[in-house]
């Protein structure tokens, strides 16, 4: 095992959207950039749209094992490839809304105040939409936050059913808007509107994701090597326990140590909090970045149910996921506590249901299928200093009790009612609540103080000055809405005050 200097300036750990938005901006400013992937391609082939391979086969989930609250091992539902997560996401971008910035009074507690406002991110949200592709109308959202220019392509068009499902909540008082979402459908654009998006690699690369949006943009600059299969082990800290020295990776078998000047960690909200912790010495007996005693701790990813509303009319809908409802997102009348938001889930399908319901007869899944409008509904879920990850017998533990549910219960309770006056006389309710990880955020929270928080508003670490941490970890409270545009939003804010500070090149090459 020797050490490598690395021919780059940067190394980042994971290419989904945090590494792949810090990994593009610095490359365009001439930032040499090594990128360190654990997982490989997700190849393009007809699996990509098959609901067997998907659903079933659970071809492209990771093999991994980590353990619950009870140590009862489970399969978590994480993706280890080229883009992360997002190559499976259901392509939502949407913003926080800018009261989630302040630190918001809920039914059953308080969520964190940022250290950052709406305002600083806010030019980013943009930058980030751009990059994206993201469709979006915010017409109808009476919680939108302010922009300073309108959504790059408008919002996409509702098929007849869900139009009608908009039509009918707004005649019944309840408001709704399009759903900003990730995906070329601009004049000539890629996406032909299938049925296989949410939760699907997207077999023609239209989809909005780090892989197509940062990660080959970022390689097209010559500036970036990217290393798959390439598994980081620790990071290795100098002996007075102030810089990341090196960073211990594993290729197939082969053991090496990487340096570069700084270090970027965007290894997901949990892999980050296990590769700090797996880093502990004498100098960081905690683990690294971990003098607050934070990493790892105040985990969140959303309190969300699914709905099933079921018609005797057929639903014929191909692409669903155009819809978005923030009625309810800072409450109702004669109730002043933040409630949630909802959207349509990608069109079920029978094998999708089945997949789920093993007892389902295969036919009763296909009818239902065929005839239900699919939404989901996410509540925040409070930041709690015990629920976290830890690292027990040398297996991720994922030790989590759920809050905040009185007022989740709410809001699943009123889309019910509402999806029942406008023609769906049986709604089905799903609580996807167990060992959820795919909105996973909170666990190296970024703050003004470094007694409270592990990283700085930059996301830099405020124990080592050449690591930063730009994955979901930084965020202090999940909000309610999809995660995603705020961690490429704050990456990008990151990887300009690096160019800045670090390398000193004042003027960032806005992403086109
Ligand atoms: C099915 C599904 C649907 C979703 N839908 C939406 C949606 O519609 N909208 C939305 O905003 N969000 C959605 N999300 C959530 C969203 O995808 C995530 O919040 C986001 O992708 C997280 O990005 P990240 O960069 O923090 O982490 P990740 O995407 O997890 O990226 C981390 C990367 O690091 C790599 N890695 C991990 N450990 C190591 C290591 N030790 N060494 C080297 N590499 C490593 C991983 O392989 C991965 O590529 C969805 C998630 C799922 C699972
Ligand atoms: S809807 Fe468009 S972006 Fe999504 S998988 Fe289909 S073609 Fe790809």
């Amino acid at each position: 095992m020797g050490i490598e200097t690395a021919a780059a300036d940067v190394i980042i750990i994971g290419s989904g959207v945090g590494g792949g938005a810090v990994a593009r901006r610095l490359a365009e400013n001439g930032v040499k950039v090594l990128l360190l992937e654990r997982g490989d391609w997700v190849p393009q082939e007809p699996d990509n749209w098959s609901v067997g391979a998907v659903f079933f086969d659970k071809k492209y989930t990771a093999h991994d094992s980590w353990t619950d609250k009870t140590g009862k091992a489970f399969r978590p539902n994480m993706y280890y490839n080229v883009g992360g997560a997002t190559k499976f996401f259901g392509g939502s971008m949407i913003r926080l809304r800018a009261e989630d910035f302040d630190g918001l009074e809920h039914y059953e507690g308080k969520s964190e105040r940022w250290p950052v406002r709406y305002a600083d991110i806010e030019p980013y949200y943009q930058q980030a939409e751009e990059i994206f592709t993201v469709h979006g109308d915010d017409e109808g959202d009476q919680s939108a936050p302010p922009r300073s220019k309108p959504y790059p392509y408008a919002g996409m068009d509702h098929e007849p059913i869900v139009q009608k499902l908009s039509d009918d909540l707004r005649k019944i008082g309840v408001s709704n808007s399009a759903m900003p979402i990730a995906l070329d459908y601009r004049a000539r654009g890629k996406c032909i509107r299938c049925r296989t998006c949410d939760g699907f690699p997207c077999k023609l690369e239209a989809k909005g994701d780090a892989e197509t949006r940062l990660v080959s943009p970022a390689l097209a600059t010559g500036n970036v090597e990217l290393l798959t299969n390439c598994l980081v082990r620790r990071l290795i800290l100098s002996p007075d326990g102030k810089t990341i020295t090196g960073v211990e990776v594993d290729r197939a078998g082969e053991i090496a140590i990487l340096s570069a000047k700084v270090v970027v960690l965007s290894a997901g909200a949990v892999n980050s909090t296990a590769l700090l912790l797996r880093s502990a010495t004498d100098a960081a007996p905690r683990g690294v970045a971990n003098s607050s005693d934070v990493v790892g701790r105040y985990y969140m990813a959303h309190n969300q149910t699914a709905l099933m509303g079921l018609s005797f009319r057929p639903n014929d809908t191909v692409f669903q996921k155009t819809l978005s409802i923030n009625h309810f997102y800072l409450g109702e009348p004669g109730f002043n506590y933040p409630m949630g938001h909802i959207q349509m889930l990608g069109k079920l399908q029978g094998g999708m249901l089945s997949a789920n319901v093993p007892f389902l007869p295969k036919i009763v899944g296909q009818t239902m299928a065929k005839h239900s409008i699919d939404l989901i509904a996410f509540s925040e879920d409070l930041p709690d200093r015990d629920n976290r990850v830890t690292i027990k017998d040398g297996m991720i533990n994922l030790s989590v009790n759920r809050n905040n549910l009185t007022v989740h219960d709410r809001l699943v309770k009123r889309m019910a009612g509402a999806l029942r006056r406008v023609g769906y006389p049986l709604v089905l309710i799903k609580p996807l609540i167990k060992h959820s990880t795919s909105h996973q955020c909170g666990t190296a929270r970024f703050g003004d103080d470094p007694a409270t928080a592990a990283l700085d508003p930059f996301c830099r670490s405020y124990d080592h000055k050449n690591l930063f941490v730009v994955d979901a970890s930084f965020m202090p409270s999940s909000a309610a809405v999809n995660p995603s545009l705020t961690i490429a939003a704050q990456a990008l804010r990151a990887a300009d005050h690096m160019l800045r500070h670090d390398f000193g090149i004042t003027a960032s090459a806005q992403l086109s």
